[in-house]
């Protein structure tokens, strides 16, 4: 039947229908894409507005092969939170069929799309840049990883490194400053040396031989994130605050973090912090606003033989109540416990999914109960594995379950908006609509 709908293709239209009739999963043609909604959704075929000065904006780029968040501050200073990419793995398919499809689809890398998203999303008038880039740990997922099939895989043309992840991002759109949680030794807990993180690491060299600043993310601090096109004072009621990186958590004073992981003399090398437990957090504010990231940190102690290993409720514990919170470690079994969950009481939550386990059900069953926390939450997912949508009932509870959500708070800092785009094309049109939510401190 032929698409009578001026500027709408049949396919959005027939998912606005979803989301405004049914509140079902809809699978299209794609098997990646998947659309999960409620009846409080209404149906929006339109472009997303632009950034304006003095808002807020926080993109979750659904690429279905990694982490990626994209922040516009109020005034204008960007900051990308990881850049995830898995690409071809070693042994091909037995991976690729557990993982989500690329998205819009493979005719680029993650990093490239991810690239070319923030092109099109950067405050008006000014030339794309990236004035920080943190990476919360060092995974491929996160920061990239490398290609182990194609024979002549991408190289850079600014230094010794394969292109992937943030490297394609650095390759398009020159990044400022870069904070992980290891520079310049990369050797806590272990020498970080598989050949994905080597690949990072030679782009670290080249990026600060050229002239970059790289700087190790300081646990405790608000200072070292801060704004950098506006002169001091102007958004008084913007910070980042540093909650965590290595096991380092903040106490709650300026600049100060207790370590929570054991000296590693007294552990056996097998039951090391691993590269997830020793996750960058983060809590960025806005007037009332917070939100929470922690990459993927989780709650499991080994069957009680490490009680330390509960990192992210200590770290959800020092962030205190948020309005968004970014699910640890994509929604996995061992993260998002339930003492996550109710220090941080958030009124949305956002999977950043590429697996068939993304989220799982306990996880889910944690952020939906109303036993941790009362009153009404929202949870968004970038992507859903179609197996998933079918082991996983609760995921027609949800609010999304395709697509970039982006995280809009106006200049007061009193509300926010979550909008849903669409991931087929870059055409940014608008899928639905979630908000106004009031900030739980009300500019405050
Ligand atoms: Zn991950």
């Amino acid at each position: 039947m032929p698409n009578n709908l001026p500027f709408i293709s049949r396919r959005a239209a027939l998912r606005g229908f979803a989301a405004a009739s049914f509140g079902s999963l809809l699978p299209t043609d794609n098997p990646a894409q998947n659309v999960s909604t409620t009846s409080q959704a209404s149906p929006i075929v339109t472009k997303l507005q632009p950034w304006r000065p003095g808002a807020l904006d926080i993109h979750h780029i659904s690429t279905g092969r990694g982490n990626v968040a994209f922040a516009v501050c109020p005034d204008g200073t960007t900051i990308l939170i990881d850049a995830g990419a898995l690409q071809a793995a070693p042994d091909g398919d037995s991976d690729e069929k557990y993982r989500i499809s690329h998205l819009p689809d493979a005719s680029r890398r993650p990093g490239e799309w991810i690239a070319r998203y923030i092109s099109r999303h950067m405050p008006f008038g000014r030339q794309p840049e990236i004035d920080y880039f943190i990476l919360t740990h060092l995974h491929s997922d996160h920061m990239g990883g490398l290609d182990l099939l194609t024979p002549r895989p991408a190289m850079s043309r600014l230094g010794p490194y394969q292109l992937t992840g943030v490297m394609d991002v650095h390759e398009q759109i020159p990044i400022k400053i870069i904070l992980d949680r290891a520079y310049p030794d990369y050797n806590y807990p272990v020498e970080l040396n598989d050949p994905h993180q080597l690949n990072y690491r030679k782009f670290i060299s080249s990026f600060a031989k050229s002239g970059g600043t790289v700087e190790r993310f300081v646990p405790g601090s608000s200072r070292q994130i801060a704004l950098r096109h506006s002169s001091p004072g102007t958004y008084p009621m913007f910070t980042v605050q540093n909650l965590a990186a290595n096991g380092k958590v903040w106490n709650g004073k300026d600049h100060d973090a207790v370590d929570t992981f054991p000296s590693l003399k007294t552990l056996a090398t097998s039951d090391y912090p691993t590269e997830n437990k020793c996750s960058v957090a983060l809590r960025l504010s806005y007037g009332g606003f917070r939100y929470f990231s922690a990459g993927d940190m989780d709650h499991d102690v080994t069957y009680g033989r490490q009680p330390w290993g509960d990192i992210e409720s200590a770290v959800a514990k020092a962030a205190g109540p948020v309005d968004v919170a970014v699910a640890n470690h994509h929604g996995y079994v061992n993260a998002c416990g339930a003492s996550w969950v109710g220090s941080l009481r958030p009124r949305a939550f956002i999977v950043s999914a590429w697996d068939s386990a993304h989220p799982t059900i306990p996880s889910l069953g944690n952020m939906l109960s109303e036993d941790l926390y009362a009153g009404p939450r929202d949870v968004y997912s970038t992507a859903l594995k179609p197996e998933n949508i079918i082991a996983t009932k609760r995921l027609r509870e949800i609010q999304s379950g395709n697509g970039h959500v982006v995280v809009r708070v106006p200049p007061s800092g009193r509300s926010f908006e979550v909008a849903i785009t669409t991931n087929l094309d870059e055409s940014d049109a608008m899928i639905a609509k979630f908000g106004p939510y009031e900030t739980k401190l009300q500019g405050k």
